[in-house]
């Protein structure tokens, strides 16, 4: 039996309650698929999500990119032969972490275009933060697998955003705005979405399956089940379009 593990590097810390999940998930499906005592090889480079946010809030992509490139760096230092950014929105900088490095970046929307077209959803709504749901790179990603893409309009943007940064990327999780993300998830559906994409790696941490009105792609979970299955050698599971 091969029992190899590879070393996954993870640039987490965006925000950490986030990277905690990816970090449960690795490691349990490491567990469940050899038993005993496994668990994962992990490195794992934090970053200080105070520092990222001011360069978001800044519009310094640059610095943003360099913060991650460097992270990688790191991460390939301490073993990783495989690499992965847990967030959603730095998947802005995808390009730069992914030429700066001498290993793979399992990058997140085709851990999402591989789930969505397993699952034939043809269309998918998006709920992110603001440059997610606005700008182009997400949404080619998974125009790559084939998958449409709807957004919540301007006020759901913003308080869709608004609610990942007051609230769930400091741990805060509160009834009330489940509910409003569960409104905007009605309206989605009947903008023709086949199911939503929880964009952000802290929304499932507040909406779950059974709060929702279409089936749910959790980003954090689908990304986590590819890179273990990265860890597990099954490389060819893992979600790629190159
Ligand atoms: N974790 C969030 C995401 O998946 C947002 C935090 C961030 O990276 O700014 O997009």
């Amino acid at each position: 039996m091969d029992t190899r593990i590879e070393t996954l590097g993870l640039i987490g810390g965006m925000s950490w309650h986030s990277t905690a999940t990816y970090y449960r998930l690795i490691n349990e499906a490491v567990a469940a698929e050899r038993g005993g005592h496994a668990s994962a090889s992990i490195a794992l480079q934090s970053l200080d999500f105070a520092e990222v946010r001011a360069c978001q809030l800044d519009g310094d992509w640059d610095r943003a990119a360099a913060l991650l490139v460097e992270a990688g760096r790191r991460c390939v230092a301490g073993g990783a032969s495989t690499v992965a950014i847990c967030t959603n929105l730095m998947h802005k900088v995808a390009p730069q972490v992914e030429a700066a490095l001498d290993v793979p970046l399992l990058h997140i929307g085709d851990a999402i275009g591989a789930e969505a077209n397993r699952r034939d959803w043809g269309t998918l709504g998006i709920l992110g933060t603001r440059w997610v749901m606005e700008e182009d790179f997400y949404a080619e990603r998974l125009a790559r697998h084939g998958v449409a893409t709807v957004v919540p309009a301007a006020a759901d943007r913003e308080l869709v955003d608004t609610i990942v940064f007051d609230e769930l990327t400091r741990g805060v999780v509160r009834d009330a705005s489940r509910d409003a993300y569960v409104d905007v998830i009605r309206v989605l559906a009947e903008q023709g979405a086949d199911a939503v994409v929880l964009a952000c790696t802290e929304i499932g941490l507040l909406v779950s399956p059974d709060d929702s009105p279409l089936p749910l792609i959790d980003s954090a979970e689908v990304h986590a089940r590819a890179l273990a299955d990265v860890a597990l050698g099954r490389l060819g599971e893992a979600a790629s379009v190159g």
